[in-house]
């Protein structure tokens, strides 16, 4: 009775929340299918080494092809799968697929996105060493992307997992540097292989003096603690002029290809001939 009551008090609210419920509900239990019904897969998209204009690497994308919703892109699920706990059985499917397809990739690395739900889950590192052994890929040839969230509450914990996947090998990124609550400290106390400059600082590089200012700075300071930087969302050729100007090594973003199926991707490593930026001289007089 008193429930009802209570429930009468926000009856203008309700038919909103319940909708949003169900939705909610039913992306979950789809969710659950997911996996088992194999409508995950990952997408790949290049990162080009600037100086050699090879690519190098490839970055692995979540994807959710849903029966009827069609192709989900993981900022409307990821969240989902962590609120409950699907992230570490689906973590584990996208480890163990992109290390997988690296092998009829040789050469290149493949780069795969961690969690922070995944990475505080205690057998992360047992994980990645079997997929690895599964696998037979090569540890080094796996680049593991974390965010700066990863390291705030708990930073010792999080140095000591750190710590356990280097010691198997694999390559650290930090990724999105930048946007969270970046810490100088952070990259002092643990020696991350590489930082992704996030593309909110690469799309503003143009017509914005204070996004040149930072990314100056983050590659000289990538440098001198001996860390690679990728630059992420690289669209146009100017862009990618300047970062070049800039000493970046590596770049990714659909200037230089977009995410596309491991199929599709095969036929563009193929197909891979460089690129060409215009001089600065032409831009100059543009
Ligand atoms: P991220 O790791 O920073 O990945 C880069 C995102 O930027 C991707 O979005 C990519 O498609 C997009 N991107 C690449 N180049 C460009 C560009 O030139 N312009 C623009 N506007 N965007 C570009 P996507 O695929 O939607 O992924 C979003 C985020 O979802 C990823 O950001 C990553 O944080 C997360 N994510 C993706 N796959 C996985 C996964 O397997 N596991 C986990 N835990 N997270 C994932
Ligand atoms: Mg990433
Ligand atoms: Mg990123
Ligand atoms: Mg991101």
């Amino acid at each position: 009775r008193a429930k009802q009551a209570g429930r009468g008090a926000v009856r203008h609210f309700e038919p909103q929340m319940d909708l949003e419920l169900q939705e909610r509900k039913a992306l979950e239990y789809d969710l659950r299918q997911a996996l088992l019904k194999n409508e995950l897969e990952l997408h790949y998209q290049p990162l080009i080494d600037l100086e050699s204009q090879s690519v190098t690497a490839v970055e692995a994308l979540l994807r959710w092809r849903h029966p009827s919703r069609g192709l989900v892109p993981p900022g409307d699920f990821i969240p989902l799968a962590e609120e409950t706990g699907l992230i570490i059985a689906i973590g584990e499917w996208v480890l163990r697929t992109a290390c997988q397809q690296a092998l009829v990739w040789p050469g290149l690395s493949v780069a795969v996105n961690l969690s922070p739900v995944q990475f505080r889950h205690r057998e992360l590192a047992d994980t990645v060493s079997q997929v690895l052994q599964e696998t037979g890929l090569e540890p080094g040839r796996l680049e593991l992307e974390i965010t700066e969230s990863v390291l705030i509450n708990d930073t010792e914990a999080a140095l000591e997992i750190l710590s356990a996947l280097k010691s198997i090998g694999v390559q650290i990124a930090m990724d999105d540097f930048g946007t969270g609550y970046s810490s100088l400290g952070y990259l002092n106390s643990f020696p991350f292989d590489k930082i992704k400059i996030d593309k909110s600082f690469v799309t503003t590089l143009e017509d914005k003096a204070k996004s040149l200012a930072i990314v100056r700075s983050v590659i000289g300071l990538s440098e001198s603690l001996s860390m690679a930087t990728t630059a992420e969302g690289v669209e146009t050729a100017e862009q990618a002029m300047l970062l070049q100007g800039e000493g970046c090594k590596q770049v990714q973003g659909y200037f230089f290809g977009r995410p596309v199926p491991a199929l599709d991707m095969t036929a563009f490593l193929g197909n891979w001939k460089g690129f060409t930026l215009p001089t600065s001289a032409a831009t100059d007089a543009a």
